[in-house]
């Protein structure tokens, strides 16, 4: 019996370019939820109080309260503004540090 030779199946441009757009839109709702939470909660950090302003806002960060990342109810029921710092204290209490290998 012969052996059929594997077939790869390369992704066409079309294919491709489905890709980066679903990646892309990954990206811009990471965006779009954290300046919703921005909005909602306000640009201070819940747990220290600390307030952020132009030049430090990349310092805060939206946590998930129930740490899944791609539940992002628009009333913002999910998301604590914390700067990077309580945000990283609540993620050493063994829930999940994986979110901020990812975002700093
Ligand atoms: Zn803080
Ligand atoms: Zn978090």
């Amino acid at each position: 019996m012969m052996k059929r030779p594997k077939t790869v199946v390369l992704p066409s441009a079309a294919q491709a370019a489905e890709l980066v757009k679903k990646m892309r839109g990954a990206i811009d709702s990471n965006e779009n939820y954290r300046s919703k939470s921005l909005r909602i909660n306000g640009a201070i950090c819940a747990k220290c109080g600390r307030e952020f302003d132009q030049a430090s806002i990349n310092l805060l960060t939206v946590h998930h309260k129930d740490g899944n990342h791609n539940y992002n109810p628009p009333d913002g029921s999910n998301w604590e503004n914390l700067c990077t710092h309580c945000h990283d204290d609540e993620h050493s209490r063994g829930v999940l540090g994986e979110y901020l290998s990812k975002s700093t």
